[in-house]
């Protein structure tokens, strides 16, 4: 089987949404009248954001999972993406269930693959994905005011027990292993919460490298600091309901784990109900965890209201 074939066999889909898909130099996509494209990639590297032993049909889950994540994080609703792919060798059964993971989770948010690139070479994968928002709609990170609320979708932390365990630095009884490998192995992202808090939030971000970073560049680009409390944070370690863990290595976990892709966002205090009921809407729980400040830093406080002094590290590949 050549390049050709390849692509021909496991990455060519008829389009519906799109004018153009794979096959010409150029994909088209034509957004609707009032609409900015919302436009995101990521770089997934075998050995340093996968490991080598991953099921491949998670591993088509998650390559666009991350993607689809971003599109959340804006409130833009996905329409198409792009797959670039280095692969050592062409094997079968593994394009068979890669494409298989990809395509089943592109269903789910009606997003159509129209292009990309393939070559040899160690195991990579990029995609690109394209969405559209009405003008003007986009959340950004810049938008947090002294006085909101701070939020957060779902679970945190469980991602990365479950790469602890698999690395072999913890271990874990055998369900709350497979538990949280799912979340690390298959994030949902928040995409139908994203379009749910258009006009609402007023700054998100999707957890990827950790709560504490991710919301540091909320902060940074409002130009705020945050308050968070950690009795509201630690419950949102989803394994923890069946394993005693220690209150500081929960606190690592939720606060600076990584690989979570939940939403962060803020909201004025006086739409409470509102964020309620778009998390309702989208059917995604979302928790309460803390305020924004117009005095700069990010602080975490215990039950008596103490700063922690606990230092947290989020994940930066270069640092
Ligand atoms: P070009 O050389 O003009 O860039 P290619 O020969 O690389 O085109 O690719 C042929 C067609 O197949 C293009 O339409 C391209 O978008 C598509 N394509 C290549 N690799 C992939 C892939 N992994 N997934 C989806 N489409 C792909
Ligand atoms: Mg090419």
């Amino acid at each position: 089987m050549g390049e050709f074939d390849l692509i021909a066999r496991y990455f060519t889909r008829t389009v519906r949404r799109s004018p153009l898909g794979v096959g010409d130099d150029c994909a088209l996509l034509q957004p609707q009248p009032g609409m900015q494209l919302a436009v995101s990639t990521d770089l997934l590297l075998e050995g340093r954001h996968f490991l080598p032993t991953v099921d491949p049909r998670r591993l088509g889950h998650k390559a666009l999972a991350v993607n689809l994540s971003d599109l959340a994080a804006c409130g833009a609703r996905p329409l198409a993406f792009t797959l670039a792919l280095a692969l050592p060798g062409i094997d079968e059964p593994w394009l068979a269930a890669f494409a298989e993971g990809m395509f089943a989770l592109a269903d789910v948010h009606d997003c159509e693959l129209v292009g990309g690139d393939t070559t040899r070479g160690a195991l990579a994968i990029n995609i690109t994905v394209f969405g559209e928002v009405p003008a003007g709609q986009a959340l950004l990170r810049s938008g947090a005011r002294a006085g909101d609320d701070v939020w957060v979708s779902g679970t945190l932390g469980d991602a990365r027990l479950a790469l602890d365990a698999l690395l072999g630095t913890v271990s874990l009884p055998q369900a709350v292993l497979e538990a949280a490998r799912l979340r690390l192995e298959t994030p949902q992202p928040r995409v139908a919460l994203g379009l749910a808090l258009r006009g609402i939030a007023t700054a998100a971000i999707d957890v990827s490298d950790g709560l504490l970073g991710d919301l540091v560049h909320v902060l940074e680009r409002s130009g705020v600091g945050a308050t968070l409390e950690a009795v509201r944070v630690l419950p949102l370690l989803a394994a923890a309901q069946a394993l005693q863990v220690e209150t500081s290595k929960a606190l690592e976990l939720v606060l600076a784990g990584g690989d979570d892709y939940e939403l962060a966002f803020t909201a004025p205090a006086a739409r409470r109900a509102e964020v309620e009921e778009a998390a309702r809407q989208a059917g995604t729980p979302v928790t309460r965890i803390g305020r924004i400040d117009a005095l700069r830093g990010l602080r975490v406080l215990d039950a008596q209201g103490r700063p922690l002094t606990q230092k947290f590290t989020g994940f930066d590949h270069f640092a």
